[in-house]
């Protein structure tokens, strides 16, 4: 920024103000001071003094900064030469600072300074490579120490000096001195003018203008007499001059300060970005250390838990010589490497002594070179406990198949073997459970078999009983109603009411053991599957009216209605059987109906083909809900105020039930409530014949 601004600036003055401070102003100065205040002396020692002196360290400061630029800033090199001309100054001048006009060494000092200072300027025309040369960096300290050399050479030995001054103005030696060292400096100037054109920058402005100073200083000398109006003026330019290298050196700082802030900023940027990615990198690390850890303490647990472990067995001559064993076998057996090193019998006193022959077996098949099996045997741990150990050598030979040793894998198979010792108990345990539950159920089964056998003969028995009995009841109760019915009839003789009544009653009551035992007889066939079916063909009318015709004056009698919706409808099924179902539903209707009507209706079926619906309806006590699944169980009687009065077996519905069912191949189902009435009714094929074939 600085620097541009600078270099703006000198664009703008250019050549011209170069011309104006360097030329025109001296020139102009010195003709004035010449010709209009030629006579005007002004000495003043301390104050001349003062001057050369501070010019004297700007020099020797501006050279050891450009011996400082040239050394870290690429392509200064020419910053020698003018170095080591203002060394030459500074030394000089500053030894001139410390003389009086009235020493020989005065003009002497000034005019080697602008001799010396112009010679080393106008170097800056040698090829770039001689100051690049090592001799160039020794070039600064030569020159300082020749300078010093010269200064104090002077100061000692005045005699030695040519006259630079006589009669208060300047010998010849003084101002050829002089006009050749500003000659020189213009040299310089010529050169630092050219780069200038070229580069535009700053400090050739400024060194061309200082050389320009310096070599008109020096060029104009001979004009002045010492402190003349001239002599001032003349060091009045020197002065110029170094004023301008102190604005060097400060635009030399304000360009660095400027660098230096660029540079800042980025190593601010740097430092942080260098920190983020040390941070990340840290972080990194921090994982990478963390997964080791987790990594180092799994492999801790594996190692702990391996319970194998590994021994290799030297083999000369037959013998084993020189066992060693893996660090494992501590945990296997309790007893270290070492110890087994140092005591070649311990393996064998280790195997359990019920197991030696085996261990020797394999031990002598191995040492003979023969491939011996894997042996499983137990040992006794080093702390006392029974372990149980798989040991499996692996030979090894040499060229000529003789056998140089082996090595064996030691695996510890306690765990194993505890289980399956515990599963061969297990087995054990279940086995002789299985032999005492078969042993259980074939009593079991002997116990049924037998109690199967006495309940076939039982059941035997009971059919031959109902069989007997059936026919040994049913003779003598139908001469007990034949004979009551003769006798009733009065075809014998007359008999008077008592007599009549009584047998009325006995006529009545055998008939009612006649039905009973007649649906005994029926449901004991039906269980035994023996029951006779025998199929016709007939009109479902007929069957329906003799129904009708064997009730209707039982329900008229008691002041029921009955109604009757017949049906003509070939059928071919058992006859005797439907009729059976019809008597059985009709006469319940009758018994448990007191007023109203019974209603007997048959027609063709709506829910399924082929299929009459016969319904006998009443208008009598009804059924609870409750009691609907118990009426179609044998000798079941639902309690009434009728139970009494009404005579019944309780086997009724259950054998229409099997009837319809098994004989009729329909179904039977009803609807009633309690107080108003039921409604059964049976669904029947028409034909019962197909599916009796089935
Ligand atoms: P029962 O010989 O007693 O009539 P059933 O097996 O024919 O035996 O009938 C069983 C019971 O069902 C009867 O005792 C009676 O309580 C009841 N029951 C049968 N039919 C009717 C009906 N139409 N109305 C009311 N109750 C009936």
């Amino acid at each position: 920024m600085v620097n541009v601004t600078l270099k703006n600036y000198s664009a703008r003055f250019g050549l011209f103000g170069m011309l104006l401070y360097g030329i025109t102003v001296p020139v102009a100065g010195i003709a004035v001071s010449h010709l209009y205040y030629h006579d005007r002396r002004w000495e003043d020692i301390p104050l001349h003094s003062a001057l050369e002196a501070l010019e004297a360290l700007t020099a020797l400061i501006l050279a050891i900064l450009l011996l400082f630029l040239r050394k870290h800033v690429r392509n200064q090199e020419h910053y020698v030469w003018i170095a080591c001309g203002l060394l030459v100054m500074g030394v000089m001048d500053g030894v001139h600072a410390a003389t009086t006009e009235m020493e020989s060494s005065f003009i002497w000092l000034r005019s080697i300074a602008n001799l010396g200072g112009g010679l080393l300027f106008a170097l800056i025309w040698l090829p770039a490579k001689t100051s690049r040369a090592r001799t160039g960096n020794a070039l600064p300290l030569l020159t300082l120490a020749a300078a010093l050399t010269v200064g104090v050479m002077s100061v000692l030995y005045p005699a030695m000096l040519p006259v630079t001054i006589s009669q208060g103005g300047y010998t010849p030696y003084a101002k050829i001195a002089n006009i050749i060292g500003g000659g020189l400096f213009i040299v310089a100037a010529a050169r630092f003018i050219g780069n200038y054109r070229n580069s535009g920058q700053f400090e050739d402005f400024l060194f061309a203008n200082l050389s320009l100073l310096l070599g008109l200083a020096g060029v104009l000398l001979f004009l002045s007499l010492p402190w003349s109006a001239d002599f001032w003026f003349w060091h009045f330019l020197r002065s110029l001059a170094y004023i301008h290298v102190l604005s060097y050196v400060f635009f030399v700082y304000q360009r660095t300060m400027a660098k230096l802030k660029v540079l800042t900023e980025s190593l601010g940027r740097d430092v942080t970005e260098q920190g983020a990615k040390l941070s990340r990198e840290i972080a990194e690390r921090i994982r990478t250390e963390d997964a080791l850890s987790l990594s180092e303490a799994r492999y801790r647990r594996l190692v702990e838990s391996v319970t194998d472990y590994i021994y290799s067995v030297t083999v000369v001559d037959g013998r084993a010589e020189a066992t060693s064993h893996s660090p494992g076998c501590i945990a296997v057996t309790g007893y270290t490497p070492e110890e087994y090193y140092a005591d070649p019998a311990l393996w064998y006193r280790m195997v359990a002594p019920e197991e030696l022959p085996l261990v020797t077996e394999q031990t002598a098949l191995v040492l003979a070179g023969q491939e011996a099996q894997p042996v499983e045997h137990r040992i006794i741990h080093k702390d006392g406990r029974i372990r149980w150990i798989r040991n499996t050598p692996v030979l090894r030979y040499d060229q000529n198949c003789r056998i140089v040793g082996y090595d064996g894998l030691v695996s510890d198979i306690t765990e194993r073997k505890l289980a399956e010792e515990e599963i061969k108990r297990l087995n054990r345990e279940l086995e002789s459970r299985i032999a005492e539950r078969t042993a259980e159920l074939e009593r079991a089964n002997d116990q049924l078999a037998q109690a199967n056998m006495e309940l076939q003969k039982i059941d035997r028995t009971k059919s031959m009983f109902i069989a007997s009995m059936s026919h040994e009841l049913r003779t003598p109760l139908n001469s007990v109603i034949g004979f009551s019915s003769i006798l009733l009839n009065e075809w014998v003789g007359p008999l008077n009411e008592e007599q009549k009544e009584n047998l009325a009653t006995v006529l009545h009551a055998g008939e009612h053991l006649l039905a009973l035992i007649n649906d005994v007889i029926d449901v004991s066939k039906i269980e035994a599957g023996q029951m006779d079916i025998s199929r016709e063909n007939f009109d479902l009318f007929s069957v329906i009216e003799e129904g009708v015709n064997a009730l209707s004056q039982e329900i008229r009698c008691k002041g029921v209605r009955l109604c009757v919706e017949n049906l003509h409808q070939p059928m071919h099924t058992d006859r005797r059987r439907l009729l059976q179902c019809l008597l059985n539903l009709m006469s319940n209707a009758e018994k448990y109906t007191e007023s109203g009507e019974v209603r007997l209706s048959a027609r063709p079926a709506q829910s399924a083909e082929a299929c009459v619906e016969i319904a006998v309806a009443d208008t009598g006590i009804g059924i609870g809900a409750e009691d609907a699944q118990k009426i179609f169980e044998p000798f079941v009687r639902l309690e009434s105020p009728l139970q009494t009065r009404v005579p019944g077996t309780g086997l009724g519905l259950y054998l229409t039930r099997k009837l319809v069912t098994e004989v009729l191949h329909g179904e039977i189902s009803f609807s009633s409530e309690s107080g108003r009435g039921s409604r059964f009714v049976m669904l029947l094929p028409t034909d019962a014949g197909p599916r009796s074939k089935q």
